[in-house]
């Protein structure tokens, strides 16, 4: 199999860590640092494919266990991978399906599995990582019990029982054919006391080696399907996995820790010591405050190899982008670009000329003929008057939360490639300044 995966550094900035790269995939390359569009359903919400390639979105994310759940893996498998099912051929990253189960569910102690002790997860928890506006509100409470093997949960649609494993965890993620796989990770959520986070972290760390392990036999081993025969679940019954005409899909290791730099200093270190193709760095924006986050960031960057990518989990609303490309950080993946849009909040400009949000159901756009934002080339902008977009959403029209979305992916994505332009002419800080 040809291991066309690799990043290529192309500039480091001289004041900060910032950088900007290449990530070469076989579904194509991806200019760093990049955003992330979050399609959890595959799907960004409401755009279709030619849209998102117009908006210069090279890569989106989708959750492993909402396919797990819904379309299910047999369904996937069918259609041979995400990028046929979805009619993509540009790169696709998800994640281990530990975040959902985790955000998704509500923990219970069970002695014969749990032996990290109960953490409660209110059920309606929502942070800019988690699907739970997307739940069904009618939806039973869910349980998952964390054992050292793996963890079993409860479907957050119909209750029905599933166990998710590092290993099985690869192999979905192998079915979905995604371009980059993150390995299956412990997620705290934030609070948790030293102790639990350092046994949390251990978890991680020994889920992260069985990841690895599986995930080579899966890329080396043309003969997978006798490997998986034995191990069939609900996504993958009837099917073989099969090697054949698969292109080579990375692995990223997931650093955790919580906000203790002792553990999350342990936790780089060991990930990295690991043969994975990149990193990403978990258990962020779950509840922490955004000092809390950049500390993460201070940590656990400088101890990441330069010549492999990083990913950040769930971080990137406009105040925490400058922060984290000044990190060092080359992808970063965050729901509230969308979601913002579908709740009728448009990025733009205040008379300060600083970035704000824009809440177009506010009556007073009701007459004003101007676009959302003067100096934004999106087909909105160019096209709509703010009076028109209040009346959409108004009378909750289809048309409006499409309009939002392209205003918004647009507009994140202009900012990322001015940062780009701006690391590769040494005037981040300057930049920044103007911005923020
Ligand atoms: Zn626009």
């Amino acid at each position: 199999m040809q291991r066309d995966f690799s990043f290529e550094l192309t500039y480091q900035d001289a004041q900060t860590h910032a950088r900007c790269g290449i990530i070469h995939t076989p579904h194509g390359d991806i200019e760093t640092p990049a955003f992330v569009p979050v399609g959890t359903q595959a799907t960004v919400k409401s755009l279709n494919v030619d849209e998102l390639k117009e908006l210069n979105v090279h890569m989106f994310f989708v959750n492993t266990y909402h396919m797990y759940l819904r379309p299910g893996l047999d369904v996937i498998q069918t259609f041979g991978g995400l990028h046929h099912f979805m009619g993509w051929d540009r790169p696709i990253i998800t994640d281990s399906g530990g975040f959902q189960i985790f955000s998704l569910g509500r923990k219970k102690y069970s002695h014969s599995l749990n032996q990290l002790g109960s953490i409660a997860v209110p059920a309606g928890r929502q942070d800019s990582r988690n699907q739970v506006v997307e739940r069904d509100q009618n939806a039973s409470p869910v349980l998952v019990k964390i054992s050292d093997d793996g963890v079993e949960f409860q479907s957050h649609w119909d209750g029905t029982k599933h166990v998710f494993t590092p290993e099985r965890s690869m192999e979905y993620q192998w079915i979905l054919g995604s371009d980059i796989h993150i390995a299956f990770d412990d997620c705290t959520p934030y609070g948790v006391k030293y102790e639990k986070a350092k046994r949390s972290m251990e978890r991680t760390h020994a889920w992260a080696k069985r990841s690895l392990i599986r995930h080579q036999e899966l890329s080396k081993n043309p003969a997978v399907a006798k490997a998986l025969a034995g191990n069939q679940e609900p996504g993958t019954k009837n099917k073989e996995l099969s090697s054949k005409n698969k292109v080579y899909q990375a692995l990223y290791g997931s650093i955790q820790g919580s906000v203790f730099e002792e553990l999350r200093k342990t936790s780089a270190a060991f990930i990295t010591s690991l043969p994975f193709d990149g990193f990403a760095i978990g258990g962020v924006s779950v509840g922490e405050s955004k000092e809390e986050m950049q500390n993460v960031l201070d940590w656990v960057m400088p101890m990441l190899p330069e010549d492999k990518p990083r990913h950040l989990l769930g971080v990137g609303e406009i105040d925490d982008i400058f922060a984290l490309i000044e990190h060092g950080v080359d992808t970063f993946d965050c729901v509230q670009p969308t979601r913002l849009a579908r709740v009728g909040r448009l990025y733009s400009f205040g008379e300060d000329k600083k970035p704000c949000e824009v809440d177009i159901t506010k009556a007073v756009y009701a007459h004003d003929k101007g676009p959302n934002d003067e100096g934004c080339q999106c087909y909105t902008c160019t096209h709509v008057t703010r009076g028109y977009l209040h009346h959409l959403f108004k009378t909750r029209e289809l048309l409006g939360y499409r309009l939002a979305t392209i205003h918004n992916i647009f507009w994140i994505q202009s900012l990322v490639s001015q940062i780009r332009l701006a690391i590769r002419e040494g005037r981040l800080v300057a930049l920044k300044n103007a911005w923020l």
